[in-house]
């Protein structure tokens, strides 16, 4: 870690939260950077699976999105497994998409980190 072309998935609870929970993802995303000097990759950044103009695979939908739950996640565990690391924000195991990546993660090699949302901090779980 501490390269700039280190990349870090940043995985927690998106559906049921407040927007999404996108302010608390860019506070982790943010101290990535700057704590660990690698690119935090964000759910929210990663564009959904495309499947040329043919009904989305199985899967619930979020009120108001384009596509079905299941082509945003194929896409982010494509994403994940491209990463070095993930980095698990508060409420993570609340999250079915976030204790998939999470065990994913883990059975692919990624180290593995803690965001702390009071202090700010990132810190690698060993
Ligand atoms: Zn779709």
């Amino acid at each position: 870690m501490g390269s700039a072309s280190v990349r870090i998935y940043i995985a927690g609870p998106i559906f049921g939260r407040p927007d999404r929970n996108r302010a608390m993802f860019r506070r982790a995303g943010d101290a990535v950077l700057s704590q660990l000097l690698a690119i935090p990759v964000i759910p929210e950044d990663i564009q959904p699976a495309e499947h040329g103009g043919t009904p989305c695979p199985p899967g619930r939908r979020s009120e108001g999105a384009a596509h079905n739950e299941s082509c945003y996640l194929r896409m982010d565990i494509a994403e994940l497994v491209e990463c070095d690391g993930i980095c698990l924000l508060p409420g993570w195991v609340d999250s079915i998409g976030a204790r998939l990546e999470m065990q994913v993660a883990a059975h692919c090699g990624l180290v593995f980190f803690d965001y702390n949302d009071d202090t700010g901090k990132v810190a690698e779980i060993k």
